[in-house]
């Protein structure tokens, strides 16, 4: 009588994807999401996507260089 082997099957592997915020890297919003902020004695106006405006005396001035870059480029 030949010994009966069984071959052992392995468990299937199943597949685990990974979430997708390790995939991709950390970006800003779509858009131009504007505020200010306080710079000493200064206000200035920054943006989500990097920029920021001159420094300001005014907090108005700052909200409104932030308004100017929101809507579209500014003259200047
Ligand atoms: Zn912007």
């Amino acid at each position: 009588m030949d010994p009966h082997t069984e071959a052992t099957l392995a468990p299937p592997v199943t597949a685990v994807p990974l979430p997708r915020h390790l995939l991709e890297p950390p970006q800003p919003p779509p858009g131009h999401h504007t505020s200010t902020a306080e710079r000493g004695s200064f206000c200035l106006a920054v943006c989500s996507c990097g920029w920021t405006g001159p420094a300001r005396r005014s907090r108005d001035l700052a909200r409104k260089d932030a308004a100017g870059h929101a809507t579209g480029p500014a003259a200047g």
